[in-house]
């Protein structure tokens, strides 16, 4: 680690410890900053927590699309659908589709697929950078691959345009057979079209011991932390001296990154950033001790997950559900993961399976903010990454640190930037 930054050690709060609050922390401390982690809940147990564990080298193809827009009706209004909404919640839902409506412009694909593999394609490499000296949270990744499993005809058809986009950007992508499906999975109880297979993703094997080791070392190595929520971020002269907390106390820093995830909405518009920021929650079923073979994690399009192979059993993971923050788990949701699980799986036993929710911090074109606040020059925003977060969030604090230090970032960053929405004060009502 350097001593100090290139621009002096600095005072640093980094407000949210899911794995992008995380990232950013050890990236910043790693700079030779004094670094403090805000959280009211323990590291890394929010989305970052419960996801599919995979480092998705293949998330380049945009959700937005012309396509997606056209089926959407279809999708929430089908009752086995991937992707379901509360009908109380729709008003609060607008801004966040008006703007989907707008990223979906035929014009815009190809600039969010390039925002996408920007961050994505390099995901497993960053990681292992920025945790070049924790070879015990390193030794969490795989590197076997991912195998999309197509159940009909149809949607092997209509995959044919997402993995063209994904061979432009240079995957190397091998087509399979049912039968050859079949030799890799045994156990699998359905005939599929057969499938594609992407060589060069990633997983993790346990996306909590990851946010555990980074946390671990990030305080033996003299980083802080704070179990308060944050309340509001005072402002002085378009600069924030310190952030109150929900108790009544303040935090004062040099520099606050906002990286709470789903939750960042009502702290970000306090710094000018009125984003339309909502979120799509997400399932998942553990089982333990499957007694199925699944070799590489699975992506099965047409039921909205995936299947990752991990350290404590088998992960199916997914759905989008377009509700509250702070509405209750819906157990259909977990009825209809189980079902697909048994679908494909039938010797699986899910009736014990462990279940969990998490909220995915969702903005409308499906790239994340990467940026300083419009209303604070010592404000840096890093949220958004939706589907994504696990993937991209240690190339995230590594920009981060840069953008801190006035150095040049990674990649490109005017793709993430916070005015790619407008300065809409209509905003405030998204969820
Ligand atoms: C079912 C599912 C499957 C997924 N699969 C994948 C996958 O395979 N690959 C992938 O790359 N991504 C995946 N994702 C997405 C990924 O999990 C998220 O994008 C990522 O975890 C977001 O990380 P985060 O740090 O921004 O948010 P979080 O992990 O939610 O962390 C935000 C933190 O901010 C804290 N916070 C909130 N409010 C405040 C406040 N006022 N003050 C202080 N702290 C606050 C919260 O307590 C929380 O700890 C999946 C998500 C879901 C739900």
């Amino acid at each position: 680690m350097r001593d100090v930054g290139r621009t002096g050690t600095r005072t640093v709060a980094v407000i949210g410890a899911g794995l992008v609050g995380l990232a950013c922390a050890r990236a910043l401390q790693r700079t030779g900053h004094v670094v403090t982690l805000i959280d009211p809940e323990d590291p890394g147990s929010g989305a970052s927590a419960g996801n599919a564990g995979l480092i998705a080298g293949s998330a380049v193809v945009p959700e937005a699309s012309r396509e997606t827009l056209l089926a959407l009706p279809r999708l929430l209004l089908s009752n086995d659908s991937p992707v379901s909404l509360r009908i109380t919640h729709f008003p609060r839902l607008v801004p966040f589709l008006w703007h989907f409506a707008k990223a979906c412009r035929t014009s815009r694909f190809d600039e969010l697929s390039r925002a996408m593999a920007q961050l994505s394609l390099n995901g497993f490499d960053r990681w292992m950078a920025l945790l070049d000296d924790l070879p015990e949270a390193r030794a969490l990744f795989r590197r076997d691959g991912c195998l999309y499993l197509y159940l009909s005809e149809d949607e092997h058809l209509n995959a044919k345009k997402d993995n063209d986009v994904r061979r432009a950007r240079g995957m190397p992508l091998t087509e399979l057979s049912d039968a050859d499906v079949r030799a890799l999975l045994p156990d699998i109880g359905v005939t599929t079209a057969g499938g594609i297979l992407a060589q060069s993703a990633g997983h993790v094997v346990e996306p909590r011991a990851l946010g555990d080791l980074l946390f671990r070392h990030f305080v033996a190595d003299g980083g802080r932390f704070q179990q308060r929520k944050i309340a509001r971020l005072e402002r002085v002269d378009h600069r924030v001296p310190a952030v109150h907390t929900t108790d009544g106390d303040q935090i004062a820093a040099n520099v606050f990154v906002l990286a709470a995830g789903a939750y960042s909405r009502p702290l970000a518009a306090q710094v000018e950033a009125r984003v339309p920021l909502a979120t799509q929650r997400g399932y998942h079923v553990m089982v333990r001790d499957p007694d199925v073979s699944v070799p590489m994690p699975l992506l099965v399009p047409g039921a909205g997950l995936a299947v990752t192979p991990m350290r404590n059993g088998l992960r199916f993971a997914g759905l989008v559900e377009f509700d509250r923050l702070d509405a209750a788990p819906n157990p259909a949701r977990t009825r209809q993961i189980k079902q697909c699980a048994v679908h494909l799986f039938p010797r699986l036993a899910v009736d014990n399976a462990e279940t969990w929710m998490g909220c995915r911090p969702s903005l409308p074109d499906g790239v994340p903010i990467i940026d300083r606040a419009p209303g604070a020059a010592n404000v840096f925003l890093a949220f958004g990454h939706g589907q994504m977060g696990l993937t991209q969030a240690a190339i995230t604090g590594e920009a981060i640190a840069a953008i801190v230090e006035g150095d040049a970032p990674p990649v490109d960053l005017s793709p993430y930037r916070v005015t790619r929405f407008g300065r809409s004060e209509n905003l405030h009502h998204a969820a």
